[in-house]
């Protein structure tokens, strides 16, 4: 069993991207720059942009972060996205989900300039990914795009099986997973609460990619001896033993699982800071388009 190292495979990365930036800025006296906008204080958006901004500082970006209460209406917060959007200065803007719920996610991600749509949520940005054109991918699904990329993980012919449709990972994961690309040329099945026997599925898969937001969902007999498991899910779990009283766990049984596999993400340290990965490099390309 090989562990999927985020941690290691993102330092890789983001050498590259520091390494293209200085180019960038030298040759063209262009800075990659990232807005970000995080509405009120949920403890969790707070960290995830926090280190979004961080990595923006070590990758030598410029970012611009905008903080609202979640007072803020749908109207002002779209006000303040047309201003970004007709700021030449930023190359990408993202949105932290979730949003308070008098906000609609779509009017707030239609809102944005696909141009600058650096999370990859934006309808032509995926409609594009979706007729193969170019275009930036969610940052997720790109971010284990790389990482399966970086092992030299060739996906062609496997059974993928992907638990999740959310537009943001499980959906857009299972097209790039059967774009005829490497990686990708799977053949793909997409479950969701509705699928009925899900074990008896991913016993077939040859890779499984979890994005379902459930802790430790799942379980040993759920997967076949040396299949690849991608764990998407970020849960906060009670832990007595810990001094904050709580710890991050996946969507997939870790301890039990891992033995069977032949390569699997840890929660923390796995797709985490790949998602910020894929950001990071659709803000770069992002940046090289706006010269
Ligand atoms: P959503 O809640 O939008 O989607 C969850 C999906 O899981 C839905 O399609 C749902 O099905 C499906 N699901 C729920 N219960 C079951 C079940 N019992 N059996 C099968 N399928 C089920 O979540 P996201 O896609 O936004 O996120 C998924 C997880 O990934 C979360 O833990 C989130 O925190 C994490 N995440 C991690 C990121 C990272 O960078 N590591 C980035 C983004 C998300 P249905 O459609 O039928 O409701």
């Amino acid at each position: 069993m090989q562990i999927l190292d985020g941690i290691a495979v993102s330092a890789h990365i983001k050498s590259q991207i520091k390494q293209e930036t200085e180019k960038l800025k030298a040759e063209k006296g262009k800075t990659p720059h990232l807005a970000a906008i995080l509405v009120g204080h949920n403890p969790a958006s707070e960290a995830y942009v926090g280190n979004k901004v961080r990595t923006c500082e070590e990758l030598g970006f410029g970012s611009t972060l905008l903080r609202f209460e979640d007072s803020i209406t749908e109207a002002q917060l779209l006000e303040e996205i047309k201003k970004l959007n007709a700021d030449d200065k930023i190359d990408g803007i993202l949105v932290q989900l979730p949003l308070p719920k008098h906000i609609s996610d779509n009017a707030v991600i239609n809102a944005i300039d696909p141009g600058k749509d650096v999370d990859g949520f934006h309808p032509i940005t995926q409609g594009k990914m979706l007729l193969g054109q170019p275009s930036f991918l969610p940052a997720t699904p790109y971010g284990i795009l790389l990482m399966l990329e970086h092992y030299n993980i060739n996906t062609a012919g496997m059974h993928c099986v992907v638990i999740g449709r959310s537009n943001i990972v499980g959906t857009p994961m299972t097209v790039l997973m059967s774009r005829n690309a490497q990686p990708g040329n799977a053949t793909v099945t997409i479950c969701h609460s509705k699928t009925k026997d899900l074990a008896a599925i991913t016993k077939t898969a040859d890779i499984i990619i979890a994005a379902i937001g459930r802790p430790r969902f799942v379980t040993a007999d759920m997967v076949k001896e040396g299949a690849i498991v991608i764990d998407v899910g970020i849960n906060r779990i009670d832990d007595a033993t810990r001094k904050s009283g709580s710890r991050l766990v996946g969507d997939v049984d870790y301890d039990n699982v891992a033995p069977k596999c032949s390569y699997i993400t840890p929660v923390p340290k796995g797709v985490g800071p790949m998602t910020i990965c894929g950001l990071m490099k659709n803000t770069l390309e992002a940046a090289k388009e706006h010269v």
